[in-house]
């Protein structure tokens, strides 16, 4: 059974590129005769806006996309996230750092490395449990260990989660995967991004983890979302190894450029898709994705018309 969902984080309203993101998800839902989920990632409280889960739940609602399931929140499923931590804690895969921004940078520099705008470098390992963990300092978040053996082999999709032998050395760790649109993919994390925050220092939970349990405890199979979040994905597929969790087809959609060539986000105050004119709505939303506008005047029909058409792009 196909199960695909839309991920929202309620920090606006939908604009006109999460509505391709849903619009997508739910076509390749549909055409394949499976359940459409909505989970509303609220899980940086800081960053959301009260009100808006349920604007964006009525502005699907007015395009037709209606889940199959009551939505979730990720607010109310923090005991999963915590039993995950725990687990990678148990097998020596997470550990608990006390490294500010300040003491990360300093410890980079020392390394001679320096932060170009908008790239992160990876964390330095300064509280790595084999280099002497915490120093004596209190715990603020907690990193995934990429630097410790992870599982090789993804689960099949039925089968036990790995056993402690199934597992592999650092050098190894180059995470490849198949993107339904973009195509073969590879990162190796440990390099690129190093050992990433599952729990932050303010005590919320980190959207990798957040989304890789949610993932797989709501058995989605297929993950369809913004390309901007395309680089996030080896990062999650090491998680669901190191978590013994399946790992679901990925397809990331275009993205919607602003007028001056800017990704267009909540950040940068992309406007609310205005759905009181669904139709229209729809068809801007279509286009990205190569859709023909929809023939006909009404909502469900142009639904039905993108969902045959996206059929015959599975085969
Ligand atoms: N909550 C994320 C966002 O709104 C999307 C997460 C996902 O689809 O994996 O950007």
């Amino acid at each position: 059974m196909v199960i695909g969902r839309f991920a929202p984080s309620p920090t606006g309203a939908l604009h006109a590129g999460s509505l391709v993101a849903a619009l997508a998800s739910w076509l390749d839902v549909r055409a394949q005769g499976g359940r459409w989920l909505v989970r509303i990632e609220d899980v940086d409280t800081p960053r959301c806006l009260p009100g808006a889960d349920q604007r964006i739940l009525q502005q699907l609602a007015d395009c037709g996309l209606v889940p199959d399931e009551a939505p979730t929140w990720q607010s109310q499923r923090g005991h999963l996230y915590e039993a995950a931590l725990a687990r990678l804690v148990d097998e020596g895969l997470a550990y608990p750092c006390a490294c500010s921004r300040k003491d990360i940078a300093l410890a980079q520099a020392a390394l001679g490395r320096s932060a170009t705008r908008g790239v992160e470098l990876p964390y330095p390992g300064t509280c790595r449990p084999e280099r002497g963990g915490l120093h004596g300092r209190p715990a603020r978040a907690w990193r995934l260990h990429t630097g410790r053996l992870i599982p090789n082999q993804p689960p099949a999709q039925d089968g036990p989660a790995p056993a402690a032998t199934h597992f592999i050395a650092n050098s190894a760790l180059t995470i490849t995967w198949n993107d339904r649109r973009l195509g073969p993919q590879r990162q190796d994390v440990a390099t690129a991004v190093g050992d990433f925050v599952l729990r932050r220092a303010d005590g919320l939970w980190a959207y990798q983890l957040a989304v890789v349990v949610d993932d797989a405890a709501q058995g989605i199979t297929h993950v369809v979302r913004g390309e901007d979040l395309a680089d996030n994905t080896p990062r999650q597929i090491l998680l669901q190894r190191a978590l013994g969790l399946p790992t679901p087809l990925y397809l990331h959609t275009p993205l919607v450029l602003a007028a001056d060539g800017e990704k267009l986000s909540k950040q940068n105050g992309a406007e609310a898709v205005d759905t009181r004119t669904p139709l229209q709505a729809l068809n801007a939303a279509a286009a990205p994705l190569g859709l023909p506008p929809a023939p006909t005047g009404d909502v469900r029909g142009a639904l039905a018309f993108w969902t045959d058409a996206w059929r015959t792009r599975l085969c």
